[in-house]
């Protein structure tokens, strides 16, 4: 249902998520098991071995791979993709949901008690240590010892970085407060397209809202919550990545990070909605008049459950 509206989008993603559904019995709208959602990370790469792969990009904190999926013909060239990452905060149950059934398919690498980790969304080599962190590990906004002290950020950092000329969009998804953050985080710097940034998430959040009646809110991080450093998404904008977003999911603080199961398919539904906006304009404003060929042009990244801290 969610991918016939990307049928014209991403093309190969709409295909291996039809096929998955009919092979594999799986209740995208429950919370998850991690062992069904390894097996069909599996069955996808079996079952597809032309669309999809996984990719090891780094290790977490305790020395377990870090995987990713990459959905996208195998060409042999570079193209360009579209990185989404859902689940560097544990307890944000909901973000990797949204992944899931994005992809219609998953895979968990990492479930992690937390005591005294760093949060990940503060060790980000951007402004890092400037504004609203801790410095105390046991606080949770510990933002490290020093800028990509975590082997988690590394590896982002390190397959993000080496090819960030190819990547249009990096969402990044979170939950909640039911917002679509822009950067930066930090109060003295202005994204250079702010506008474009701001006028696009507008779209997302009006996408967002025909689907189920939510509203919500796009800003900067200090215009709409609070100050932050050292986020995966002002990293990813001081790359040069233009489209960068962070997902603040459902809901508004009821539920807070556990939000009740049967909100989990309308969430997910109205999320995708607005990806998909933000990824239409990503590709209609790089391959205007290509879209017979987009599929072959570039690919997504999605990237589950990239560690286990249970931090914000
Ligand atoms: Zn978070």
């Amino acid at each position: 249902m969610l991918f016939s509206v990307g049928l014209s989008l991403v093309v190969l993603l709409s295909v291996v998520g039809a096929a998955t559904v009919e092979r594999v019995e799986y209740d995208y709208y429950k919370i998850p098991s991690n062992a069904r959602d390894h097996r069909l990370m599996v069955q996808a790469v079996k079952d597809y071995p032309e669309v999809v792969t996984i990719v090891e990009y780094g290790q977490t904190y305790e020395k377990r791979t870090i995987s990713l999926l990459k959905i996208g013909v195998n060409t042999g060239e570079q193209k360009k993709a579209i990185w989404m990452d859902c689940g560097i905060h544990a307890r944000e149950w909901i973000a990797p949901a949204f992944c899931r059934t994005l992809s219609k398919r998953s895979f968990k690498t990492t479930q992690l008690d937390c005591g005294g980790r760093t949060d990940l969304n503060r060790n980000f080599n951007a402004n890092w240590g400037t504004a609203r962190v801790s410095f105390e590990c046991c606080d949770n906004t510990f933002c490290g010892i020093k800028p990509v002290s975590e082997p988690e950020a590394q590896a982002v950092t390190y397959f993000v970085g080496n090819r960030k000329e190819d990547f249009l969009c990096f969402l990044t998804i979170h939950s909640y407060s039911k917002m679509l953050l822009v950067p930066f985080g930090h109060p003295n710097f202005i994204a250079s397209n702010y506008d474009e940034l701001k006028k696009v998430g507008r779209g997302a959040a009006d996408a967002i809202r025909s689907v189920h009646g939510k509203d919500y809110t796009v800003g900067t991080s200090p215009d709409v919550m609070y100050a932050n450093s050292g986020s995966s998404q002002d990293w990813a904008r001081m790359q040069g990545i233009p489209l960068t977003y962070t997902f603040e999911l459902r809901d508004d603080g009821t539920f807070g990070f556990e939000l009740p199961q049967d909100q989990i398919q309308p969430t997910c539904e109205e999320a995708y909605s607005g990806a998909l906006h933000i990824i239409t304009y990503a590709h209609d404003k790089t391959f205007s008049g290509a879209t017979a060929t987009a599929a072959t042009l570039w690919s997504m990244l999605l990237a589950l459950g990239v560690t286990g801290t249970t931090l914000m």
